[in-house]
């Protein structure tokens, strides 16, 4: 078969689609982005159609196709299991010279949707002759090549700040906008956290900075960091700032931002997977759980409740019956776990300490409330950890 390969532009363009079921489903995304005016017409839509259709995403006719449903589309998708059903749309498209997709039946098509990777401003799509699986391996390769090479062109990028949130230690838990950006940063500035697989993987020439070796305490190292930020961007480098969990998470990230802003220097945010809820995750710890708890709280414990630098009130936290999860409280938690039992939280409450979560040496500490501290001081627990308290330590057995 000779195909003539094609992009079209749909923007603003009728594309009517018929059936209204998982194949619909998977096609609209696209359809949508592409800016496509589409109308559906089926007795029935998946939940996930219907939502684009209450959103006005799309126009739901909700009955049987009809020939003249044709009329005024540029293109017609079919996604529709009965064959003869399937063949009366074609039919009516051929007739009026309009191209037509159908799932069920390659042969019966005029056009066909190719396996596609998108890729900045560069789309690959990939036709087969029949064999699907072949050309989806086909694009997933071309995909990891252009990923592997990024654009020459470090077009937009030039004296910009990203502040990457690198999740919480397993290199795989980045997102894939963090990812990418990492690939094309002239510096990285990297916590102690960040992880070091990630790290592994820059260009040569990429300059690193190791956050955690500026030899100060910590708010002149803050300074210190906010300026070497501000100093590469200016010079011209893209600059990714990459932190550990999320950047927003008792990562500071937001005096970041105030000093890019004040020196003018603009700057994309990166969210993360944040250890305190992924940590917990990953130890089968769900942070909320249907008829258990209805909410989490995430403090720092890195000033002791007592003190009166402390912006945390343990009191009505004691209070809560939900969730609560403790980052940076290793050192302090004889006088968390104290604290939170004086105000009126449960002793027997179930605790648990994850270590490292998510890394190879991840390791998990179950306990209550009253003995998790001492627990913790004999079997080693190290930084980093997160502290959770709540019925849902137990919720997964
Ligand atoms: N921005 C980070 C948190 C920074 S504060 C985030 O969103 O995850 C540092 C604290 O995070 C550590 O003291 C520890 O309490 C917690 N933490 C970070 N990584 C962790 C991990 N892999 N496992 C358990 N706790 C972790």
């Amino acid at each position: 078969m000779n195909l003539y390969p094609l992009a079209l532009k749909l923007d603003g363009r009728r594309v009517l689609v018929v059936g209204g079921g998982a194949v619909a489903t998977r096609r609209m995304p696209a359809l949508l982005a592409a800016g496509a005016r589409v109308d559906v017409v089926a007795p029935a839509l998946t939940p996930a159609l219907r939502a684009h259709a209450e959103a006005g995403r799309l126009t739901w006719h909700e009955r049987r196709f009809a020939a003249s449903d044709v009329d005024g589309a540029w293109l017609v998708q079919v996604a529709v299991d009965d064959p003869a059903a399937a063949a009366e749309v074609s039919a009516a498209a051929e007739r009026r010279g309009v191209f037509c997709v159908r799932a069920d039946d390659r042969a019966a098509a005029t056009a066909w949707t190719p396996a596609v990777t998108r890729h900045d401003q560069v789309t690959v799509a990939v036709t087969d002759g029949g064999d699907r699986k072949r050309a989806l391996a086909v694009r997933d390769q071309i995909a990891a090549a252009l990923e592997a090479t990024p654009p020459r062109e470090r077009e937009s990028l030039k004296g910009h700040v990203a502040l990457v949130g690198s999740g919480p230690g397993d290199p795989e838990l980045i997102t894939v906008k963090g990812r990418r950006l990492l690939a094309r940063a002239d510096v990285v500035v990297a916590d102690r956290l960040a992880p070091g697989m990630l790290l592994d993987e820059l260009r040569p020439d990429v300059e690193l900075v190791d956050a955690a070796k500026i030899p100060y305490g910590a708010s002149v190292a803050q300074e210190e960091i906010n300026r070497i930020i501000v100093e590469r961007a200016q010079a011209g480098a893209f600059v990714v700032r990459l932190k550990g969990g999320d950047p927003f998470v008792f990562g500071r990230g937001g005096e970041e931002v105030v000093a890019c802003a004040k020196a003018g220097i603009p700057v994309t945010v990166v969210p993360g997977v944040t250890s305190s809820i992924a940590a917990p995750a990953l130890a089968g710890i769900p942070v909320t759980h249907r008829g258990v708890a209805h909410e989490f709280t995430v403090v720092s414990g890195h000033v002791p409740p007592e003190s009166p630098e402390s912006l945390v009130d343990w009191a009505a936290l004691a209070r809560l019956r939900g969730t609560l999860v403790v980052l940076m409280g290793l050192k302090n938690l004889p006088r968390i776990a104290a604290r939170l039992i004086a105000e009126g939280r449960a002793a027997d409450s179930p605790a648990a300490i994850v270590q490292e979560g998510s890394t190879d040496s991840q390791r998990v500490l179950r306990s209550t409330l009253a003995e998790v501290a001492e627990a913790a001081v004999n079997a080693g627990v190290r930084p980093p950890a997160v502290v959770v308290v709540g019925d849902v330590v137990t919720v997964l057995g």
